[in-house]
């Protein structure tokens, strides 16, 4: 039996790269899951295929975090089917890289409101169904102690992560709901191509820095958010795992 059997999570932003394997992993180990997409339902279904295929459960579900209307509705999702929530996975999110001369309005309040404000519209509709044991995990980024250059917003949306992290861990401690975060290091995913990172002089500096000498796959962080949702992690909570290959 897996050491998610009997669990319910939601992982939101599963249609593709770093959510997509997470939710891959968590019902491998059991958990039932649900698969939210923003815009990539064909994403997200062949995420649910993949699963049923290996003998789990999960079911897609459209909906943008970054509207409260819509966080619910996929918190509703786990709810009504499979009647509980346990582990809720915060990650969803956006990267846009600019030099401080260059960002714009648009850029910072894409990513705020996917990134920061996403993250607590999804948890705020989630906490009411989370009791003793439940486990949250904030994706977050290695970027919030490296800084790289021309990250000022993003690296300050993951900043804000790694602080409401910390905050709901104590305020949620007391209900016995552990709170994490996990702060890759360069993963490469749908997005990171996307954005012309994987091939760049960024990537080859960044793997040069990098203790273990590569960029991440997604598995390499799924199989660390299956150990924060688990009882394997129960001591733990308000932590932020570095999974970057010792890059720092
Ligand atoms: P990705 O390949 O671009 O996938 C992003 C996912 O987020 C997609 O499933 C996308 O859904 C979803 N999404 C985007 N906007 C959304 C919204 N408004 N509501 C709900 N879902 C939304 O990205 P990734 O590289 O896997 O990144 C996943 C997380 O890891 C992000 O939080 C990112 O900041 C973090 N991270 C990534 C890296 C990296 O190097 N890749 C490093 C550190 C941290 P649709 O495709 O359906 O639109």
């Amino acid at each position: 039996m897996g050491k998610l059997a009997g669990k319910v999570a939601v992982v939101t932003g599963a249609s593709k790269g770093i959510g997509a394997a997470i939710a891959r992993s968590l019902a491998a180990e059991g958990a039932s899951v649900v698969v939210n997409y923003a815009s990539s339902k064909a994403g997200a279904d062949a995420v649910v295929s993949a699963i049923t295929a290996a003998g789990g459960k999960a079911v897609s579900v459209g909906g943008d975090v970054s509207k409260a209307a819509d966080a619910q509705g996929i918190i509703n999702t786990a709810v009504e089917t499979y009647g509980r929530l346990d582990i809720l996975v915060n990650n969803s999110g956006v990267f846009e890289f600019a030099p401080i001369e260059e960002f714009t309005e648009a850029q910072y309040r894409k990513q705020f409101d996917i990134n920061v404000l996403g993250v607590l519209l999804t948890t705020q509709a989630a906490v009411k169904h989370l009791g003793e044991g439940a486990s949250i995990i904030n994706v977050s980024s290695v970027v919030t102690t490296v800084t790289p250059p021309t990250t000022a917003v993003y690296s300050g949306t993951k900043g804000a992560v790694d602080a409401i992290t910390g905050v709901l861990a104590r305020e949620l401690g007391p209900r016995k709901i552990r709170v994490n975060a996990i702060n890759p290091g360069i993963i490469e995913t749908e997005g990171a191509h996307a954005i012309g990172v994987i091939g760049s002089d960024f990537e080859s500096h960044t793997v040069s820095q990098t203790p273990l000498g590569r960029v991440g796959q997604p598995d390499d962080i799924a199989s660390a958010v299956v150990f924060l949702a688990s009882d394997d992690a129960k001591w733990l909570t308000g932590e932020h795992i570095v999974a970057s290959g010792g890059l720092r």
